[in-house]
């Protein structure tokens, strides 16, 4: 098999799988239908769970302002010439609350939302869906999102009491050990875990 043999056989998508956002914050770009992502999967591999499959590494929420999300981390893995890969890792995220303006709202489908999505980032790597996501040069992961969906912690963490932005280390060692963003001057009115 040549190097891009799998690439190639993943990477365009059929049109009845690629549905156009027509409203919203992601107007004018693409949501590809999760399923076909699998039957594309199992086309080249073989069968979920013998073919290939994922296993899920971490799930977490994080706050960020006002809003929360769910993230779940995964390892992709498949069969090629007999062996098995090496994990191919995604992270994907999806909202569990939003302040809209009719008040709040929550998202109980969040963490299956954040699956899908992990799926998707670690199947690009392998190519599918690549003619979306390159030859259009646009999509949601790299042009709107894209600390969340790469999984890089660029966005700029705020803290949860005050609004103030942090930085990530003030974020993570706050979230370790308070269970919240907050900033180092608002650390003070909370007690550890
Ligand atoms: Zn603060």
């Amino acid at each position: 098999m040549k190097n891009l043999d799998l690439w190639n056989m993943l990477r365009s998508v059929p049109s009845e799988a690629i549905k156009p956002i027509t409203a919203g914050r992601l107007k004018g770009f693409s949501d590809i239908n999760p399923v076909w992502r699998m039957k594309a999967l199992t086309d080249a591999f073989g069968p979920c769970g013998f073919g290939w499959w994922y296993r899920i590494t971490d799930k977490r929420m994080e706050g960020q302002g006002s809003e929360i999300r769910a993230f779940v981390d995964i390892e992709l893995y498949y069969v090629l010439d007999g062996k098995v890969s090496q994990p191919v890792v995604g992270t994907g995220g999806a909202s569990f609350l939003t302040n809209e303006k009719n008040g709040a709202y929550t998202s109980d489908e969040c963490y299956k939302m954040a699956l899908t999505d992990a799926i998707s980032v670690a199947a690009k790597a392998l190519g599918v869906a690549a003619d979306i996501y390159y030859d259009k040069d646009r999509d949601k992961y790299t042009t709107v999102e894209p600390a969340e969906k790469t999984g890089e912690k660029t966005f700029t963490p705020t803290c949860a009491d005050c609004g103030k932005q942090i930085d990530d280390k003030v974020h993570d060692f706050s979230v370790k050990y308070f269970g919240k963003p907050y900033c180092r001057d608002c650390q003070k009115n909370h007690s550890r875990k």
